[in-house]
C-alpha cells in the first residue's frame, strides 16, 4: 500500500509511471466515465442532425430533425393509430440519423427516401403508412447535416446566404425603382422636347396601327403650342443619364433585369472568400465602384425628388466618399464572408484577420479550430488549451466594436439566433468556432469532444454584441454554459458495482476530462488497477481546490470506462493539473465578465453588508441603553456625522529600489502572474495581484511575469539568489520593469 501512494505520488509529481505500480493508458481504449452513455449517439435523439432549412432567413434557417419529425407527429399522431405512427417514424428518424453520421448527403426527402426503403422489406403496410403521413406533414426541405468538421463553415455559409439574399432582395427593388424613375424622368423630358413633339415621333408612338386615323403634323404644330416647352439643361440630363448607367452597371447584386437585357452584363461580385487577405484585397479594388453606386443612389433620391441643386451639390458630392463610406451607406451593400481554419493560418493571415476586425469592415470571419489542445512552445511539454483561439477572441472584444461569437460546433444550433445577430450586425464579426474534429485521432464523433470542450470550460460559449447596449452586462452573455455560476459542471453518474448494486454519485466534469478523452495525452494519465485503488486518490475537483504543500499525500484521479463499459480509474500528472487551473482561472475572469462572482459587485456587496450590521448593532446598543432599569445611564447624544471628505489616497510606500514589488491598485485581474507562480503572487481580497511570498519563487519568474503583465505594473527589483543562472540576462530584461 505504502509503495502504491509512492508510486502514484511519483506519476503524479513526474510523469513518469512504474510499470509494477500502474498501467500505461495508451491502447487502453478508455474514456471519460461521463461518456459511457454517449457510445452510440445514433441511439439518441438530440440536436444533430440538422437540416438546413430552404428560403428561410430567420431563426428557424437551420432545424433538428428531431424537432421537425415531432412537429410532423404532433398533428399526425393522433388518435388510435398515434402511439404505432410515433413508433414508426422514430425508427426512420433514427435511420436517417445513422445515414448522416455515416457521411451520407441529401436533402431531408431524399435521405427520408432512401431511409424508408431499407424498410420496405418485411414490413406490414401501416409502416408505410405511418411514413407516408407524416412525410405529408412535413412542410420543410433542406440539406441535412450532421455535426462533423464541415458544419461550421456550412451552416454559417446557409445562414450568411438566407441573409444576404434578403438584403440583396431590398437592395435590387431600390436600384430597379431609381432606375425606373430616372427613366420617367428623362422620357418625360424628351416628350416635351421638340424632337419629342415632331410629327415622326408622335406617330412612331402611336404604332401603325391608327397611323392613317391622325394628322400627326397638326398634332406636332398643337402641341407645340399649347404645351410648355421648357426642358431640362443639358447638364441635368447627363448628369441623369449617368445616374442610369451606374446604376445599371453596378456588380454588387446580381440584377435579373440587366442580364436578360445585356448578353454582356457583367458578373456580380462573389462574397465568399477562403482568405482573409483575399477579402480585403477585393473590397480595396472594389472600393472605388462601391463609392460610385452610393453616390449615384445618393443623387438619384435628390434627382428623383427635384431637390437636386447644382450650385449646392456639385462641389458636395465631388468629395462622397473620400474618407470611405459611412456605416449607413456600406450597410445597404452585401456583406462578405471568409472561412479560415486556424491550422492553416500563418502569420501574415493572422496580421489581416487583426486588420479586418479593427477596421470594422462589414466582413464576417468564421475562424475554424479542429484542435484547442497544444503544447506549449514556451515550457517543456507544457500544454494549453484553446490559447491560440482565445487570445484572436480576447483581441476582438478588446476592439469593442465587433460582434464576437465563441462556440463549440454542438451548441452552434442553440446559438442560431445569435449567428444570425452577428450576420446582420453592420460591422466586421468573427466566429470562433470549435469543430471537434481533434476526436478522429481517439474515435470520438466531433459532436462529443466539442461538448466535452464546452463543458470542461476548456472552450465555454460567449457573444460580445456592441449592439446589444452600452454596457458589459448588455452585451456579454455566457449563459449558454451549463451551470454557468460554478468551476465545473456537475453531473449525476449512476453505475452498478460489483455486487451489482446501483451506486450514484456526482462527478464535476473538468479539464482533465476534456484531455483525458483525447488519446494523445495519454501520457499524462496512468490506470491503476483495481486491487490497488486507495484512499489516497481523489476526484479531481478536489484536487483542485488543494494548495500543496510539500509532497502530496492525495494524488487527483479520475474514472473512465473502457470498450466494455467498465469502470477503471487513472491517476493525473502535475502538469495537467495546472492546465486545470489555467482553465479554471481563464473561467472566473469570463464569469466577472458576465457579471457572475463579480468581484467589484462581491466588495460592494461586503462593504454594503458590514455597513448595515454596524448600522445595526450601534441602534441596538442605544435601544438597550434607553431600556429603563437597565443600570446604565442614557445613551450619549448621537455625535454628529462625519462631514462629507473624499477617501484619502493611498500614498505608495517609500520602497529601495532592489525590492520587488506590485503596484496592486493598478492590477487588472489579468492572471497572467497568479498562474505562472500563484504562490509568489496572489490576490489580495479586491482581486488585485501582490507579492505574497519573494521566497517562493525565482527572479526568473519575477522578469517573466514582469514581460508578460498587461499594464507592467510588476517591478522585479534585483536578484536575492546571486547564484541563479542566467543572472545577467534576466537582469537585462528586467532593467526595462524597474
Ligand atoms: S500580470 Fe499584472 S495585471 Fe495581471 S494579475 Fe498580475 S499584476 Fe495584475
Amino acid at each position: 500500500m505504502e509503495a502504491d501512494t509512492q508510486a502514484h505520488v511519483a506519476f503524479f509529481l513526474t510523469g513518469r509511471r512504474p510499470s509494477e505500480h500502474l498501467d500505461a493508458v495508451d491502447g487502453l481504449g478508455l474514456r471519460p466515465a461521463l461518456f459511457a452513455s454517449y457510445r452510440d449517439l445514433t441511439q439518441l435523439r438530440y440536436d444533430f442532425p440538422l437540416v438546413l432549412v430552404d428560403g428561410r432567413a430567420d431563426g428557424l434557417f437551420a432545424q433538428s430533425l428531431s424537432g421537425i419529425i415531432d412537429s410532423a407527429l404532433a398533428s399526425v399522431a393522433q388518435g388510435s393509430d398515434g402511439e404505432r405512427i410515433r413508433k414508426h417514424v422514430l425508427r426512420l428518424e433514427q435511420a436517417i440519423r445513422e445515414l448522416a453520421t455515416g457521411g451520407a448527403s441529401g436533402s431531408l426527402f431524399a435521405l427520408w427516401d432512401k431511409a424508408s426503403s431499407q424498410f420496405t422489406k418485411g414490413v406490414d403496410q401501416s409502416f408505410e403508412d405511418s411514413l407516408r403521413r407524416t412525410r405529408a406533414a412535413i412542410k420543410v426541405n433542406g440539406a441535412v447535416v450532421d455535426c462533423d468538421t464541415a458544419l461550421p463553415a456550412r451552416l454559417l455559409q446557409h445562414a450568411w446566404a438566407a441573409v444576404q439574399q434578403q438584403k440583396a432582395e431590398g437592395f435590387r427593388k431600390e436600384l430597379d425603382r431609381l432606375v425606373l424613375k430616372l427613366s420617367d424622368i428623362l422620357k418625360a423630358d424628351y416628350e416635351r422636347s421638340a424632337a419629342g413633339r415632331s410629327a415622326q415621333h408622335l406617330q412612331a408612338a402611336v404604332g401603325t396601327g391608327f397611323g392613317d386615323a391622325f394628322d400627326f403634323d397638326a398634332m406636332s404644330r398643337m402641341l407645340s403650342k399649347a404645351l410648355p416647352t421648357d426642358v431640362f439643361p443639358e447638364s441635368r440630363r447627363k448628369r441623369i443619364g449617368g445616374l442610369l448607367d451606374a446604376l445599371s452597371a453596378q456588380q454588387f447584386i446580381s440584377s435579373p433585369a440587366a442580364s436578360a437585357t445585356k448578353t454582356d452584363a457583367a458578373k456580380p461580385y462573389p462574397f465568399l472568400f477562403d482568405s482573409c487577405a483575399d477579402a480585403l484585397a477585393a473590397f480595396r479594388e472594389r472600393s472605388p465602384k462601391q463609392i460610385a453606386l452610393a453616390k449615384a443612389i445618393a443623387i438619384a433620391g435628390l434627382e428623383i425628388d427635384g431637390q437636386y441643386s447644382e450650385s449646392r451639390h456639385d462641389a458636395l458630392f465631388e468629395q462622397f466618399g473620400a474618407n470611405g463610406l459611412d456605416p449607413q451607406d456600406l450597410a445597404q451593400f452585401p456583406d462578405y464572408l471568409v472561412c479560415v481554419n486556424a491550422e492553416k493560418m500563418q502569420a501574415v493571415e493572422h496580421a489581416h484577420l487583426m486588420e479586418i476586425l479593427a477596421s470594422g469592415l462589414p466582413i464576417k470571419v468564421l475562424l475554424q479550430i479542429d484542435d484547442i489542445l497544444e503544447e506549449s512552445p514556451n515550457g517543456e511539454s507544457k500544454l494549453t488549451s484553446g490559447m491560440r483561439s482565445r487570445q484572436i477572441a480576447n483581441m476582438a472584444i478588446g476592439l469593442n466594436e465587433v460582434y464576437v461569437l465563441q462556440s463549440s460546433s454542438s451548441n452552434l444550433f442553440r446559438f442560431r439566433e445569435r449567428l444570425l445577430r452577428g450576420l446582420t450586425y453592420r460591422g466586421s464579426a468573427l466566429f470562433s468556432v470549435f469543430s471537434g474534429a481533434s476526436a478522429k485521432s481517439s474515435g470520438l464523433p466531433p459532436y462529443l469532444m466539442s461538448a466535452a470542450a464546452m463543458e470542461s470550460r476548456a472552450f465555454p460559449a460567449f457573444t460580445y454584441d456592441p449592439s446589444a447596449g452600452p454596457n458589459w452586462a448588455s452585451r456579454f452573455y455566457l449563459g449558454a454554459n451549463s451551470q454557468v455560476d460554478l468551476d465545473w459542471p456537475i453531473q449525476a453518474f449512476t453505475y452498478e458495482d460489483e455486487q451489482h448494486q446501483r451506486v450514484s454519485q456526482d462527478m464535476a466534469f473538468t479539464l482533465v476530462d476534456f484531455v483525458a478523452s483525447d488519446h494523445r495525452y495519454a501520457r499524462h494519465l496512468a490506470r491503476v488497477p483495481r486491487e490497488k485503488w486507495n484512499g489516497s486518490m481523489i476526484p479531481v475537483d478536489e484536487s483542485l481546490t488543494r494548495e500543496r504543500k510539500g509532497l502530496p499525500d492525495k494524488v487527483p484521479s479520475l474514472l473512465m470506462v473502457d470498450a466494455d463499459n467498465v469502470l477503471q480509474k487513472v491517476i493525473v500528472d502535475e502538469r495537467l493539473i495546472r492546465e486545470a487551473r489555467r482553465c479554471r482561472e481563464m473561467w472566473h475572469s469570463l464569469q466577472e465578465l458576465g457579471g457572475i462572482h463579480n468581484s467589484h459587485a462581491e466588495k460592494l456587496l461586503a462593504r454594503e453588508k458590514k455597513t448595515w450590521e454596524e448600522r445595526l448593532q450601534h441602534e441596538t446598543e442605544a435601544r438597550e441603553a434607553t431600556v429603563p432599569g437597565a443600570g446604565v445611564s442614557a445613551a450619549p447624544s448621537a455625535s454628529p456625522a462625519p462631514a462629507a471628505t473624499s477617501a484619502p489616497v493611498e500614498q505608495e510606500p517609500e520602497r529601495s529600489p532592489d525590492e520587488a514589488y506590485i503596484e496592486t491598485p493598478r492590477c487588472s485581474t489579468c492572471n497572467e502572474c497568479t498562474t505562472l507562480n500563484n504562490k509568489l503572487f496572489s490576490y489580495d481580497a479586491n482581486k488585485q495581484a501582490y507579492i505574497a511570498d519573494i521566497q517562493a519563487g525565482s527572479y526568473a519568474q519575477l522578469v517573466e511575469a514582469a514581460e508578460s503583465c498587461q499594464v507592467s505594473i510588476i517591478h522585479p527589483g534585483k536578484p536575492r539568489n546571486l547564484q541563479e543562472p542566467g543572472l545577467d540576462e534576466l537582469l537585462k530584461r528586467a532593467a526595462a520593469f524597474q
